[in-house]
Formats: C-alpha cells, sequence, structure tokens
C-alpha cells in the first residue's frame, strides 16, 4: 500500500490551493486524463515547509484541462502550446499545469529534446530524487504517493541524490542546484552523486552563460547564500566559474553584514558586489560578460572594484567631510556599501558608513529657484554656487537659511 498524502494536503496548502486540486482532479478524471501534484511542494509538504510553487503534470495534455479549469473561474491562463504547459493565475496564487514529457539530451549542456510521455518519463527526467516524487490528484487515489526513485527514504537521510550516472553530464547546473538544496535544507549529497558532482564538475563549460547565472540567482536568493557559495568552493565548483572567486568565511561574514544593511531589493546585487571583491578588473569583466548579467548589476560590480581601487584617497585620517563627499558621490550606493563591507581598512570604512549613513543624503536649504528669485542669473552661475553651498553645508560651516543667503550675496 502506497502512502497516502492527503492529511498533509490538507494541513499545508491554503484552503483555496486545496479546493482548486481537489476540483482539478476531478475535472481530469472527466477528461480521462491522470493528474499528479510533483517536484518542490510534495518534497515540502513531507517537511512541513510553505512552498507557493504549484507544479502540476498531467498524462494526456495540459492546455486542454487547463482552459476546462479557467472557464469555471477568474483564473487569467497563458498557454504554450509548442511545450504543452500552462499557467493559471489566481489572485492570491498561480498553478502551473504541464504535459508529461520525456527529454532527449543529445549533447551535454545543450537543452534537451522533449516529447510527450508519461509520469514515469518526467520524473526521471528531473533533478534529484527527492523532487522527483509525485502525488495523484484523481479522486478515487487522491494524495497517493508516487515514489519511482526513493525520494522518501532519501528525505529520511537527508540525501540529495541524482537520479542517473549521466545527470550532471546531461545538465551539469544539477551541480549548482544539488548544492543550493543540500545547504537549503542541512541535508548531505549522497556519497555516489558527490563522486560524480567532483568527476563532471567541468561540464559547468558546457552550459551557457545565461544559465549558470541564473543558478547563481536562485542561490543569492537563498536565506543564507554564503552556505552554498562556500561548500562549492570547497568542492571547487566556484572556481570552474571563476578561478579567482573565493567562497570562504571572510565572504560568510560579509553576507551576513550585508543582510543586516541591505534593501532587500538589492540585496542579491550587494552579494554580488561582495563575491566578486576580491577579482581584478580583468577578472570581473570576464565573469560578468561570460554570465551576461544585467546592466545594473555589471555596474555596481564594476563601481565597486573601481572604487576598491581608489580606496587609498580615504586612508588619510583628518579628511573634511566635503572631501569625504567629493571622492565618492560618483559611486552607486551598492558600490559604496559593498566596499564598506569588505574594506579592511579601519579609516576607510568610517568614511564609508560616513557618507553612507549622512553625507550623501546633505542638501543646501536654498535650491536654484530660491537662486534665482534672488537675482541670481540662470546659467553655470546656479550650479557653482550650490555646489559652493552644499560643500559649506557638509563641511558645517553653514547651519540656517540666513547663512546660505549671507554666503550667496557674499558670492555673487
Ligand atoms: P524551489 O523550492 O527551489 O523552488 P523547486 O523544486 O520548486 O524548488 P524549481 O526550480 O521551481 O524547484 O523547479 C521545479 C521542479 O523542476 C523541480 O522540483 C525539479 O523536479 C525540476 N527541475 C528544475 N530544474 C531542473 C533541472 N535543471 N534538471 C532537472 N529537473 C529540474
Ligand atoms: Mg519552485
Amino acid at each position: 500500500m502506497s502512502e497516502n498524502l492527503s492529511p498533509q494536503l490538507e494541513k499545508y496548502l491554503p484552503p483555496p490551493v486545496l479546493a482548486l486540486i481537489i476540483i482539478s482532479g476531478q475535472e481530469a478524471a472527466q477528461l480521462g486524463q491522470e493528474l499528479y501534484m510533483v517536484g518542490g511542494v510534495v518534497r515540502d509538504l513531507f517537511l512541513g515547509r510553505a512552498n507557493f510553487d504549484y507544479d502540476l503534470v498531467v498524462e494526456g495534455n495540459a492546455i486542454d484541462l487547463a482552459r476546462k479549469l479557467a472557464k469555471n473561474s477568474r483564473a487569467k491562463l497563458t498557454v504554450h502550446t509548442r511545450f504543452g504547459t500552462s499557467k493559471l493565475i489566481y489572485p492570491e496564487f498561480s498553478l502551473d499545469l504541464a504535459t508529461a514529457r520525456s527529454e532527449i539530451y543529445s549533447r551535454p549542456g545543450a537543452l534537451p529534446t522533449v516529447k510527450p510521455g508519461n509520469l514515469k518519463d518526467d520524473l526521471i527526467r528531473r533533478d534529484f530524487s527527492i523532487n522527483a516524487m509525485a502525488l495523484h490528484l484523481n479522486p478515487q487515489r487522491f494524495g497517493e504517493l508516487i515514489d519511482l526513485y526513493q525520494g522518501r527514504n532519501d528525505l529520511e537521510h537527508q540525501l540529495i541524490r541524482i537520479l542517473h550516472p549521466k545527470s550532471f553530464i546531461d545538465d551539469a547546473t544539477r551541480i549548482l542546484r544539488a548544492i543550493r538544496y543540500e545547504q537549503r535544507l542541512g541535508f548531505k549529497l549522497e556519497a555516489e552523486t558527490e563522486k560524480l558532482l567532483r568527476h563532471d564538475m567541468s561540464m559547468l563549460n558546457t552550459i551557457s552563460g545565461d544559465r549558470i547565472r541564473h543558478e547563481l540567482e536562485l542561490i543569492l536568493k537563498e536565506y543564507e547564500p554564503e552556505r552554498a557559495l562556500r561548500r562549492a568552493e570547497a568542492l571547487g565548483v566556484l572556481s570552474q566559474l571563476n578561478p579567482s572567486l573565493k567562497g570562504n568565511g571572510l565572504l560568510a561574514k560579509t553576507f551576513v553584514a550585508a543582510r543586516q544593511i541591505g534593501k532587500r531589493t538589492s540585496l542579491s546585487t550587494l552579494y554580488l558586489c561582495l563575491l566578486i571583491y576580491n577579482l581584478n578588473e580583468k577578472e570581473n569583466e570576464e565573469f560578468t560578460s561570460h554570465l551576461n548579467f544585467s546592466k545594473n548589476s555589471v555596474q555596481a560590480m564594476r563601481q565597486t572594484l573601481q572604487l576598491k581601487a581608489q580606496l587609498h584617497n580615504l586612508e588619510s585620517p583628518g579628511l573634511k567631510p566635503s572631501d569625504v563627499y567629493r571622492l565618492l558621490h560618483g559611486y552607486s550606493a551598492l558600490a559604496i556599501q559593498a566596499n564598506a563591507l569588505a574594506s579592511e581598512s579601519p579609516i576607510a570604512h568610517q568614511y564609508l558608513n560616513l557618507y553612507l549613513n549622512k553625507l550623501r543624503y546633505v542638501k543646501p536649504l536654498l535650491n536654484g529657484e530660491d537662486l534665482k528669485k534672488m537675482g541670481i542669473p540662470p546659467g553655470p552661475n546656479i550650479g557653482e554656487i550650490l555646489s559652493i553651498l552644499l560643500k559649506t553645508r557638509l563641511d558645517g560651516e553653514v547651519r540656517t537659511r540666513k547663512d546660505e543667503e549671507k554666503l550667496v550675496n557674499h558670492l555673487r
């Protein structure tokens, strides 16, 4: 008798999702199809972890089923006929429906050739046993576990295991995925899997930069990405991506500190700036162009190293605030933050933080309009006076609006 997870489904799925998958199972049965919940959400049901990616696989035609479901609800439907996949988007969650498929890898690292298949085909193409379990959703078998590759047992023993010996050769992004799940869950690579991972590491060279970047970005979205990076270094994976990348204890320290200051929205980019901190500019250019990072990220990473190369200017004690401002205001906040976190010079550190916490927000009380009203003719003059006002304010030489007006009258 196979295990039945109806109790967990009822306990962990939000009620509207539970209602929807019950209906989906009924509709599938009416169409003569078999419907399953698969992948990470099944794994996380066992672990009692939240997961809002609901992946369903249909033996039959996922698009027919999705259309039928969309008709009876307020869901928005998107369809990819070529892949036999569709997505139902509800206000609070979304549901991916895919036609079961089999995959053939023509050569290492290439995207696979895909054709329709059954559930077994669809499960064996997956990355790890713990991600390759399915739950039957048709009414007669609702909640029944289908576990063809010992996923349940590996969860029990906390192991990350590939499904066949050629797995990393077919798709070397799985090397990065294995490390990510291992570190997220506090599991271990199963012995044979670790052996193959070490053996096939160079297959990362067969993967496009875009796909590697995607996996690296997934790592950086983890709760404590430094864990996976440290492990990647220890295994020699990080140096496959770039020989100078380091994931050691120092990086871990800066990552922890980054989480305390970083804005959630730009935290991943700040992590990237810290990751490349020990690269030279040439190595960084190679790394960023190979992985094809966004323009924003490239700029932040590049500026991080440009600023690092200029930090000696911040080494002298007794700089005036306006000097610090002049040296730093051309750099993006991320580049300055990265240097504040990673620089080993205590003096520079102090100035970088002074800029980040205070100086960058300083503005004169008078603006261009005020100056015009005071009779200063429009033109470059205005900009010059404003920058003098800023400088004197930074250095604490003016305080009130009156002080600024006096200075303007003196300058004109
Ligand atoms: P997460 O919690 O990280 O989102 P997930 O299991 O939902 O975990 P996804 O990246 O959303 O992971 O992928 C969904 C499923 O697709 C996985 O569970 C896995 O079965 C499969 N999968 C994803 N990437 C690969 C890959 N490179 N090779 C094989 N299977 C993959
Ligand atoms: Mg997912």
